[in-house]
């Protein structure tokens, strides 16, 4: 088989761009050789591979767990079904922790609910004066966070814990949080590729503030003076996550909206 036909023999069962990047992971070919060269002819294990991937696809499995790594902010994050697949709207929890760091001189960061890593890794690479700790309830989560802080080449320590458990009443100065926020039996959680990835780090299984109330509620006894929360939710939790932290005693609490204009990320500081 070539490129082409291979490419082809996709089409209709899943999405062009899904196939022609599946296409490109399994041959080691570029975009440019698909377009300039589709005669070229494709190893037997390379198609078979590639055939497979259509197939899991159009099944559902997300592209990212069929090739075992996503982008996020520019770097290439591993990822596996035991975490959640960065989402592009996680960067505004990303922007706001920046800002928030920015003219402190050497921050403590709290990453609850880690995952991959994305938002532990990437804030102790964009904020190197920052010291950073990141927590996971799932042991296998924590596996993969640590191997991709090691070969992204940050420095952040990664802890076994449920929420603020393990931590002993440590103290930080910006504590962040990507939680399962999704109420138990909303429609979103069938859509494409969620039901592949772990529910736990989806949904609460109750009404989508179980883990937002659970962290706010800890976190007066885990931030410094002056300290700020910031955790993303969904689209409707705004103002029910701006009253939790003011009646936890924070002060200022906000709502950001995303790039796409959807309320995202709550926070305040004590
Ligand atoms: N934003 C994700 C989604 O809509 C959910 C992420 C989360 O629950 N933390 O699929």
């Amino acid at each position: 088989m070539t490129l082409g036909e291979l490419l082809a023999s996709a089409r209709g069962r899943i999405d062009r761009l899904d196939a022609r990047l599946l296409l490109e992971y399994a041959t080691g070919c570029t975009h440019a050789d698909l377009l300039a060269r589709p005669e070229m002819p494709v190893i037997g294990p390379a198609a078979m591979q590639f055939e497979d991937w259509v197939a899991r696809r159009a099944a559902g499995e997300p592209l990212a767990y069929l090739v075992g790594e996503a982008e996020f902010r520019g770097r290439v994050f591993q990822v596996s079904p035991e975490v959640l697949i960065p989402r592009p709207e996680t960067e505004t929890l990303i922007e706001l922790a920046l800002a928030k760091l920015q003219g402190m001189p050497v921050p403590r960061v709290l990453d609850l609910g880690t995952g991959s890593g994305i938002v532990a890794i990437s804030l102790a690479l964009e904020c190197p004066s920052a010291t950073l700790a990141a927590v996971d309830l799932k042991n296998g989560a924590i596996s993969v966070a640590r191997n991709n802080a090691g070969r992204l080449g940050a420095s952040v320590q990664f802890v076994e814990s449920d929420w603020y458990s393990a931590l002993a009443g440590q103290q930080f100065d910006v504590i962040v949080s990507n939680p399962p926020y999704i109420a138990a039996g909303d429609p979103h959680l069938a859509g494409d590729g969620l039901p592949f990835e772990p529910q736990c780090a989806l949904t609460d299984g109750g009404d989508g503030l179980d883990c937002i109330r659970a962290i706010v509620a800890g976190a007066p006894a885990n931030l410094a003076p002056g300290g700020w929360l910031l955790f993303e939710h969904g689209y409707d939790q705004g103002e029910a996550s701006r009253n939790l932290l003011t009646a936890a005693g924070f002060k200022a609490a906000f709502t950001h909206p995303d790039l796409a204009g959807i309320d995202r990320v709550s926070g305040g500081h004590l």
